[in-house]
């Protein structure tokens, strides 16, 4: 039996939570770990009770929508809203955090960063984390991660695909059907 990491563990957690947000732009999430317990998690959305962007269209200024809180922000501000001490915690987030997340992470005392897609990494938020002495470190992750049973189906789709070849489908039909698999398996 393969056993889950708990990098994956944890990042699944915050893929999860992206699910739950409700900006059309960029959907994130963010957990908070401590001692290997998740302590707090967020998504990016608008401030409890407010409209969401899916609703009503992202409320843009200078190319950023403003409606939403951060992920990364709303796990922490769940943390403060609860007292729940973020001091020597680690992060895994979807996405690289942007610059006022990124000094929110490090002033919360936050040690560690795990994340799984480079976002428009700003190089003076690695230069604070470096200063902060905030471990960061990418986190290998994408949806077939936990499918446990993505190489069988793989196997079978190339099966059948091969077997369609030889009945003498299109070589159109063919190309985009490799091309979708391609696509669905990674
Ligand atoms: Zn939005
Ligand atoms: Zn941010």
């Amino acid at each position: 039996m393969d056993r889950i990491s708990w990098n994956h563990y944890f990042m699944a957690q915050s893929h999860l939570l992206a699910l739950r947000s409700t900006c059309t732009r960029l959907a994130v999430g963010a957990t908070i770990v401590r001692d290997k317990r998740i302590i707090a998690g967020g998504y990016n959305g608008s401030i409890a009770g407010g409209v969401h962007c899916i609703d009503e269209g992202c409320y843009v200024i200078d190319n950023h929508c403003v409606r939403t809180i951060h992920a990364e922000m709303n796990a922490i501000l769940q943390c403060a809203k609860f007292g729940v001490a973020t001091a020597g915690a680690e992060i895994y987030v979807t996405h690289f955090p942007c610059l006022a997340c990124t000094k929110a992470i490090i002033q919360a005392g936050i040690q560690s960063v795990y994340y799984a897609k480079d976002y428009k990494n700003h190089p003076y938020a690695m230069e604070l984390f470096e200063q902060a002495g905030v471990h960061i470190e990418k986190v290998a992750f994408d949806e077939t991660t936990l499918d446990l049973k993505n190489e069988e189906k793989r196997e079978y789709v190339e099966q059948l695909l091969n077997a369609l070849k030889h009945l003498g489908v299109s070589e159109t039909d063919l190309k985009k059907w490799n091309e979708q698999a391609r696509q669905l398996f990674g």
